[in-house]
This record gives C-alpha cells, sequence and structure tokens, in this order.
C-alpha cells in the first residue's frame, strides 16, 4: 500500500532524470512548429463521393457550394400582424384577404385596405410595410395603427438569407448541423464530399492485455485503442482496429506492414527509451522519422514520420493520458490537413484558480482541470488532482485542460490561467 502514489513526483518532472529546475529537452521541438511539419507533410485527401445530404453530416465539402435559388425566394412576413402601404398608415385600414404561411393572398387591394398576414407568410405586391398585431387596434373588420413602425418594416427582403447564384459554401467546410440546415433551406438534396479517411491502429505492449481476461502479475488492461477510437469517433473516418502488438521489432513490422492499406497509422507505446521501445528504430527502417520529442507535457516523445511516401504515421505515447493529447493536438490536426479543413487556433478562455499548481519550465503544460461558473459569474478552475500521465481518471473527471506556458513555474490560488475546454474539441459544429 504504501507505494501506491510513489510516481506523484513524475507529475511535476522530479523522477526523470533530468534537472530539477527545468523540465526542457534541446531536442524537442515546439507544439506549433510540430503542426506546421504535420500539416506540410501529410499528403491530401482528393477521392470524392456524392452523397445524400441526410448522410453528409460531418463530412467535408469537395466543392464550392453555389446557392441555386435565393432564400426567401419571395418576400416574407416577418411577423404576425397587417401588411399594408406606409403611405395610409395614419388611416383607418379594412381587412380585405388572409394571407397566411404557405397560402398567399392575391397581390392587390382597394385604397385603404390591409391584409391579416402570418409569420413566414407572402407580403402581397400592394404592400411595402406589415405592422405586428400587438401595435394595432382591431375593431370589427378595421385596424388603426398604434405604434408607427418604419418603412419596410417586417418584411424580410428576397434573398435575404443568400442570394442566388453567390457563393454559399467553400469547400472543405465541414458539415455540420448548420451547414446541413442551410444545404437543405436551397433545396440542395445530395452534396460532394471528400471520401473518408481509414486510421488505422494498434497498440503495443507486452503486458497488454484485452479486458474480458483475469490480468496475471504484471499484466494491464488495454485502454488506449478503445480511448483512440472513441476521440477520432467521426462519420468521416473509419477507424481499424489491428488489436495489440508485441514488444518486438518483427512484431512492429508485421504489424505497420498489416496497415499498408490505410490512409494514417496510428501506435501506443513503445517510443521512449527503455529496452523493449522499438517504434523508432522500425519507423525508420521502413519509412522516414520527421519528428521525435515535442516540448509538451505530457506526451514528449510523440514520434511522427511517413511509411512510405504516402503513409503517416504516428507512434503515440503509451500512457493514455499522453496518448490522448498527443492525439487532440496532433493526429485530429493532421486528419483535418488531410481533409484540406483550416486549422484554426483553439479558443481559450481564462480562468480563475481555485488551488497553487506547480510546474517546470521547458514545456508546455495541459493539467486537467474542472471549470464552472461561480455564482458571481465568474469562470473558476480547480485541479482534477494528481496529473501523471497513467492516471485516467484526472482526464475522465476533468472537462477542460489547464494549458500552463513553456516557461510558467506554477501558479497561485487566486491567479488568472488559460483553459481549453474540452467541448472545443468536438466537431459536431453548433
Ligand atoms: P511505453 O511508452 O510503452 O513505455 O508505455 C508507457 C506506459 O504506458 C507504461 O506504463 C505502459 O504500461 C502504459 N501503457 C502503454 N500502452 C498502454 C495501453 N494501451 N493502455 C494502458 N496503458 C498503456
Ligand atoms: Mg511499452
Amino acid at each position: 500500500m504504501t507505494d501506491r502514489k510513489s510516481d506523484s513526483d513524475s507529475t511535476f518532472g522530479l523522477n526523470n532524470g533530468m534537472d530539477t529546475d527545468n523540465d526542457a529537452d534541446p531536442n524537442s521541438i515546439s507544439i506549433e512548429k510540430a503542426q506546421r511539419i504535420i500539416a506540410s507533410t501529410v499528403p491530401r485527401v482528393s477521392e470524392t463521393e456524392e452523397l445524400s445530404i441526410e448522410r453528409a453530416l460531418g463530412r467535408v465539402l469537395s466543392e464550392d457550394m453555389l446557392a441555386p435559388i435565393d432564400v426567401p425566394s419571395f418576400r416574407a412576413s416577418a411577423m404576425d400582424g397587417y401588411a399594408f402601404r406606409f403611405a395610409e398608415r395614419e388611416n383607418a385600414l379594412r381587412i380585405s384577404e388572409n394571407s397566411l404561411a404557405g397560402h398567399p393572398s392575391n397581390d392587390s387591394a382597394n385604397a385603404n385596405e390591409c391584409h391579416r398576414i402570418t409569420t413566414g407568410a407572402r407580403v402581397p405586391d400592394f404592400a411595402d410595410t406589415v405592422v405586428q398585431q400587438e401595435n394595432v387596434v382591431l375593431n370589427d373588420k378595421l385596424i388603426t395603427i398604434t405604434k408607427q413602425p418604419p418603412m419596410g418594416h417586417h418584411v424580410r427582403a428576397i434573398g435575404s438569407n443568400s442570394e442566388k447564384g453567390t457563393l454559399l459554401m467553400q469547400k472543405g467546410q465541414r458539415l455540420g448541423a448548420a451547414q446541413i440546415a442551410s444545404l437543405c433551406a436551397q433545396g440542395i438534396q445530395s452534396v460532394p464530399v471528400l471520401r473518408k479517411i481509414q486510421v488505422a491502429m494498434f497498440s503495443t505492449g507486452d503486458e497488454l492485455v484485452n479486458g474480458g481476461r483475469v490480468l496475471s502479475p504484471g499484466n494491464i488492461y488495454d485502454a488506449n485503442r478503445a480511448l483512440l477510437s472513441s476521440l477520432l469517433d467521426s462519420p468521416g473516418i473509419e477507424v481499424i482496429d489491428v488489436g495489440i502488438v508485441d514488444d518486438s521489432v518483427d512484431a512492429l513490422q508485421n504489424a505497420m506492414q498489416q496497415c499498408a492499406n490505410a490512409d494514417i497509422v496510428l501506435s501506443s507505446g513503445g517510443v521512449s527509451v527503455g529496452d523493449a521501445d522499438f517504434v523508432r528504430p522500425v519507423l525508420e527502417q521502413l519509412g522516414q522519422l520527421h519528428i521525435w520529442k515535442i516540448a509538451i507535457k505530457p506526451g514528449r516523445p510523440l514520434t511522427f514520420g511517413m511509411l512510405g511516401k504516402q503513409q503517416p504515421y504516428f507512434g503515440l505515447p503509451g500512457n493514455p493520458v499522453s496518448a490522448a493529447i498527443t492525439c487532440l493536438f496532433f493526429v485530429k490536426p493532421a486528419i483535418k490537413a488531410m481533409l484540406g479543413e483550416p486549422i484554426n487556433t483553439m479558443p481559450r478562455v481564462h480562468a480563475t484558480l481555485q488551488t497553487s499548481l506547480k510546474k517546470l519550465p521547458g514545456r508546455v503544460e495541459y493539467q486537467r482541470g474542472i471549470l464552472k461558473m461561480s455564482e458571481a459569474g465568474e469562470w473558476q478552475v480547480s485541479t482534477t488532482g494528481m496529473q501523471d500521465s497513467h492516471v485516467v481518471t484526472s482526464l475522465h473527471r476533468a472537462n477542460c485542460f489547464i494549458e500552463l506556458a513553456f516557461d510558467s513555474t506554477g501558479f497561485e490560488e487566486g491567479d488568472q490561467v488559460t483553459i481549453i475546454p474540452f467541448s472545443h474539441f468536438s466537431d459536431n459544429l453548433l
């Protein structure tokens, strides 16, 4: 029992054989540089398919979309009320017809007549303005306007949502709920999208077993394949699970060759400098290494390269928190780059720290936090506790990352810190 928390010191980099005041590694590159290298190295997908709009959620447009019609295609009322001539606004107006949504009235009316109209109904040609029903007094079939609207009020102009022939959406746009709605409003029934990306994935480690088996001494259950396929789950991604692979050069070579038809290959574990860490040498043998070591914590030994000419390979670190963070910060942006999606800087918020946080300078660190709003309307963040990268509970209890800058030496309670809410990693637009 006594050694249960024995590696908590590694939270602060004290047990990794490095300088105890500094966690920097001269061989590691910055997160931004790594992301730039990855984005410029991965191949772009060009094959497309035509999908019905019902099946297009989460896919990426392969062509610009022009608006085929004006929306709205007629002048529509924005209110329940009365359509009338602005010039007759001071007169008592007789209601001569009803224009209901889907049931337009005739276009003409005699002098001092108006049409009753509902929201979304066509505004008849004779009328130039709509007054909402709350601003009139109704007496039998006559209305008197009690609060004058400006000329043209509550009349939605033709094409005010989107004009026929103009650019509605650009290629590279991921289709979320709002984009699907906009396309449907144009009557578009099918869209050209980039084909799905196939991601092959395996875990490495002689200690790993699948759930459902009794653990032998020294074994642990594999958390990473489920973790990574869950993080990547998206309609445009097909994950191919290659299973658990032994810590040997032969087994790794076989696994990498088994993934030959995938667009991108992920593994976890075996990327450090231990006696059983063979991923890097095997990648160098079968392809080309581009990145090893990024100044990020957790996740420093992330290994990135190309198998053959066309196949990006990510060797993620084995500890689940490291695997999650490197997947979010490097693998997901790589897939976006392959699909030609713009990679935007993630929005950050600031929050008041509820406890102190320790850190050594030399890496950007992503501690796991719980963000909430105080009754006074202030964002507050507390830590999920022990931050070692094997502590999956530090991730599952969290709803945000606390981003601690490269040079930071920690923070005190009450300090403002930078936060990335987990919701920012979700691709379900809107
Ligand atoms: P490695 O990078 O292979 O040295 O692994 C680092 C740590 O992560 C070790 O404690 C491994 O047992 C652990 N680990 C590696 N792969 C997994 C996995 N798939 N699920 C859970 N823990 C893992
Ligand atoms: Mg291992």
